[in-house]
Protein backbone atom coordinates (compact mmCIF):
# COMPACT_ATOMS: atom_id res chain seq x y z
CA UNK A 1 0.00 0.00 0.00
CA UNK A 2 1.05 3.63 -0.82
CA UNK A 3 0.29 6.39 0.87
CA UNK A 4 0.38 10.11 -0.50
CA UNK A 5 -0.01 13.37 1.43
CA UNK A 6 -1.46 15.56 -0.99
CA UNK A 7 -2.16 18.45 1.39
CA UNK A 8 -0.42 21.43 1.67
CA UNK A 9 2.16 22.28 4.45
CA UNK A 10 1.17 26.11 6.22
CA UNK A 11 3.98 28.10 7.25
CA UNK A 12 4.73 31.95 7.07
CA UNK A 13 5.51 32.68 3.53
CA UNK A 14 3.51 29.91 1.88
CA UNK A 15 1.72 30.62 -1.76
CA UNK A 16 -1.60 32.39 -0.94
CA UNK A 17 -4.21 33.52 -3.03
CA UNK A 18 -2.70 36.36 -5.45
CA UNK A 19 -0.31 36.65 -3.11
CA UNK A 20 -2.67 39.07 -1.04
CA UNK A 21 -0.11 39.64 2.02
CA UNK A 22 -3.54 39.91 4.38
CA UNK A 23 -4.07 36.06 3.42
CA UNK A 24 -0.44 34.71 4.63
CA UNK A 25 -0.85 32.68 7.92
CA UNK A 26 0.27 34.43 10.86
CA UNK A 27 2.48 31.86 13.51
CA UNK A 28 2.99 33.87 16.97
CA UNK A 29 5.20 31.77 19.09
CA UNK A 30 5.60 32.25 23.33
CA UNK A 31 7.97 30.67 25.32
CA UNK A 32 7.58 31.01 28.81
CA UNK A 33 10.12 29.08 30.79
CA UNK A 34 9.57 25.32 29.33
CA UNK A 35 6.73 26.10 28.05
CA UNK A 36 6.01 26.80 24.70
CA UNK A 37 2.61 27.79 22.50
CA UNK A 38 1.77 29.12 19.36
CA UNK A 39 -1.68 31.17 18.20
CA UNK A 40 -2.45 31.14 14.52
CA UNK A 41 -3.96 33.51 12.19
CA UNK A 42 -4.98 31.86 9.71
CA UNK A 43 -7.42 32.55 6.50
CA UNK A 44 -9.86 29.38 6.09
CA UNK A 45 -8.88 28.90 2.72
CA UNK A 46 -5.52 28.64 3.17
CA UNK A 47 -3.57 25.55 1.47
CA UNK A 48 -5.39 22.52 1.34
CA UNK A 49 -8.74 23.06 2.28
CA UNK A 50 -12.81 22.43 1.70
CA UNK A 51 -15.28 25.10 0.90
CA UNK A 52 -18.35 25.08 2.27
CA UNK A 53 -21.76 26.60 0.45
CA UNK A 54 -21.76 29.52 2.46
CA UNK A 55 -18.16 30.63 0.90
CA UNK A 56 -20.73 31.77 -2.46
CA UNK A 57 -23.63 31.89 -1.16
CA UNK A 58 -25.52 33.93 1.51
CA UNK A 59 -27.15 32.01 3.94
CA UNK A 60 -25.80 29.03 2.53
CA UNK A 61 -25.24 25.72 4.13
CA UNK A 62 -21.74 25.90 6.55
CA UNK A 63 -18.82 23.46 7.12
CA UNK A 64 -20.72 20.94 9.58
CA UNK A 65 -23.33 19.87 7.04
CA UNK A 66 -20.61 18.21 5.01
CA UNK A 67 -20.26 14.60 6.52
CA UNK A 68 -17.22 13.47 6.48
CA UNK A 69 -18.58 10.08 5.44
CA UNK A 70 -18.72 11.80 1.95
CA UNK A 71 -14.62 12.55 2.67
CA UNK A 72 -13.60 9.21 3.35
CA UNK A 73 -13.74 6.78 0.22
CA UNK A 74 -13.09 5.86 -3.20
CA UNK A 75 -11.74 8.44 -5.85
CA UNK A 76 -11.10 9.05 -9.21
CA UNK A 77 -7.98 11.05 -10.29
CA UNK A 78 -7.76 12.69 -14.14
CA UNK A 79 -4.68 13.94 -15.56
CA UNK A 80 -5.49 17.23 -16.76
CA UNK A 81 -1.77 18.61 -16.92
CA UNK A 82 -2.07 18.96 -20.81
CA UNK A 83 -4.66 21.59 -20.61
CA UNK A 84 -4.26 25.42 -21.21
CA UNK A 85 -6.18 27.69 -19.05
CA UNK A 86 -9.16 26.23 -18.27
CA UNK A 87 -10.72 22.49 -18.06
CA UNK A 88 -13.48 22.36 -19.93
CA UNK A 89 -16.43 20.25 -20.28
CA UNK A 90 -14.72 18.86 -23.56
CA UNK A 91 -12.15 17.74 -21.89
CA UNK A 92 -13.68 15.37 -19.03
CA UNK A 93 -16.63 14.58 -21.30
CA UNK A 94 -14.44 11.00 -22.23
CA UNK A 95 -13.72 10.64 -18.88
CA UNK A 96 -15.68 7.48 -16.85
CA UNK A 97 -17.62 10.04 -14.36
CA UNK A 98 -20.93 9.10 -12.29
CA UNK A 99 -23.34 9.66 -9.80
CA UNK A 100 -21.76 9.52 -6.68
CA UNK A 101 -18.12 9.88 -8.09
CA UNK A 102 -15.87 11.84 -6.33
CA UNK A 103 -13.29 13.17 -8.73
CA UNK A 104 -10.23 15.03 -8.64
CA UNK A 105 -8.44 16.72 -11.60
CA UNK A 106 -4.44 16.95 -11.43
CA UNK A 107 -3.23 19.96 -13.73
CA UNK A 108 0.08 22.14 -14.43
CA UNK A 109 -1.01 23.98 -10.95
CA UNK A 110 0.33 21.10 -9.14
CA UNK A 111 3.67 21.61 -10.29
CA UNK A 112 4.39 25.13 -9.43
CA UNK A 113 4.76 26.05 -5.84
CA UNK A 114 4.46 30.01 -6.94
CA UNK A 115 1.12 31.39 -6.95
CA UNK A 116 0.27 31.85 -10.81
CA UNK A 117 -2.78 34.65 -11.44
CA UNK A 118 -3.55 32.53 -14.37
CA UNK A 119 -3.82 29.04 -12.27
CA UNK A 120 -5.82 26.27 -14.20
CA UNK A 121 -9.58 26.75 -13.18
CA UNK A 122 -13.24 24.72 -13.69
CA UNK A 123 -14.82 26.17 -16.75
CA UNK A 124 -18.63 26.65 -15.86
CA UNK A 125 -19.42 24.70 -18.55
CA UNK A 126 -17.57 21.90 -16.88
CA UNK A 127 -19.24 22.41 -13.57
CA UNK A 128 -22.73 22.19 -14.73
CA UNK A 129 -21.19 18.87 -16.46
CA UNK A 130 -20.42 17.41 -13.25
CA UNK A 131 -23.28 18.95 -11.40
CA UNK A 132 -25.73 17.18 -13.96
CA UNK A 133 -23.78 13.78 -13.85
CA UNK A 134 -24.58 14.30 -9.40
CA UNK A 135 -21.35 13.60 -8.37
CA UNK A 136 -20.38 13.85 -4.57
CA UNK A 137 -17.43 15.50 -4.72
CA UNK A 138 -14.37 17.53 -6.60
CA UNK A 139 -11.01 18.00 -5.72
CA UNK A 140 -8.96 20.33 -7.77
CA UNK A 141 -4.91 21.49 -7.10
CA UNK A 142 -5.60 25.53 -7.52
CA UNK A 143 -6.10 27.75 -4.68
CA UNK A 144 -9.64 28.24 -6.16
CA UNK A 145 -11.47 26.57 -8.21
CA UNK A 146 -12.64 28.98 -10.73
CA UNK A 147 -10.90 32.50 -11.67
CA UNK A 148 -12.37 35.38 -13.72
CA UNK A 149 -15.44 34.07 -14.06
CA UNK A 150 -18.55 37.07 -13.57
CA UNK A 151 -21.00 35.69 -10.75
CA UNK A 152 -18.35 32.55 -9.55
CA UNK A 153 -20.76 30.30 -11.75
CA UNK A 154 -18.55 27.59 -11.60
CA UNK A 155 -18.75 27.44 -7.76
CA UNK A 156 -22.31 28.51 -7.54
CA UNK A 157 -23.46 25.16 -9.67
CA UNK A 158 -21.45 23.32 -7.77
CA UNK A 159 -22.95 24.11 -4.17
CA UNK A 160 -26.42 24.22 -5.77
CA UNK A 161 -25.89 20.62 -6.53
CA UNK A 162 -24.83 19.79 -3.24
CA UNK A 163 -21.47 18.96 -4.81
CA UNK A 164 -18.64 19.31 -2.07
CA UNK A 165 -15.30 21.37 -3.55
CA UNK A 166 -11.81 21.07 -2.85
CA UNK A 167 -9.26 22.95 -3.46
CA UNK A 168 -4.85 23.11 -3.01
CA UNK A 169 -4.06 19.85 -3.37
CA UNK A 170 -0.54 19.04 -4.27
CA UNK A 171 -0.93 16.03 -7.02
CA UNK A 172 2.48 16.27 -8.67
CA UNK A 173 3.45 13.14 -7.30
CA UNK A 174 0.19 11.19 -7.82
CA UNK A 175 -0.42 9.29 -11.12
CA UNK A 176 -3.91 8.96 -12.78
CA UNK A 177 -6.19 6.39 -11.13
CA UNK A 178 -8.19 5.33 -8.31
CA UNK A 179 -7.75 5.92 -4.98
CA UNK A 180 -9.12 5.74 -1.03
CA UNK A 181 -9.07 9.31 -0.19
CA UNK A 182 -9.16 10.06 3.47
CA UNK A 183 -10.05 14.73 3.55
CA UNK A 184 -10.51 15.61 7.50
CA UNK A 185 -11.23 19.31 7.83
CA UNK A 186 -10.71 20.61 10.74
CA UNK A 187 -14.30 20.33 12.97
CA UNK A 188 -15.00 24.52 12.39
CA UNK A 189 -18.33 25.05 13.17
CA UNK A 190 -20.15 27.69 11.21
CA UNK A 191 -17.71 28.34 8.56
CA UNK A 192 -17.45 28.83 4.75
CA UNK A 193 -14.44 26.43 4.61
CA UNK A 194 -11.66 24.69 6.74
CA UNK A 195 -8.05 23.56 6.21
CA UNK A 196 -7.98 19.86 5.96
CA UNK A 197 -5.69 17.05 5.73
CA UNK A 198 -5.89 14.79 2.53
CA UNK A 199 -4.73 11.69 2.32
CA UNK A 200 -4.93 9.18 -1.01
CA UNK A 201 -3.88 5.59 -0.68
CA UNK A 202 -2.94 3.42 -3.55
CA UNK A 203 -4.42 -0.22 -3.21
CA UNK A 204 -6.37 0.27 0.56
CA UNK A 205 -9.68 -1.78 0.39
CA UNK A 206 -11.72 -0.97 3.18
ZN1 LIG B 1 -11.89 28.04 -0.91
Amino acid sequence: MKLYDVTTAIFEGMSVYKNKEEKQPKLNTVTNGHVTETRVELDLHTGTHVDSPLHMINDGDTMETIKIEDLVGKVKLFDLTHVEDRIKKEDIASFDIGKDDFVLFKTKNSLEDEFNFEFIFVAKDAAAYLAEKGIKGVGVDGLGIERAQEGHPTHRTLFKANVIVMEGLRLADVPEGEYFMVAAPLKIQGTDAAPARVLLFDGLSV
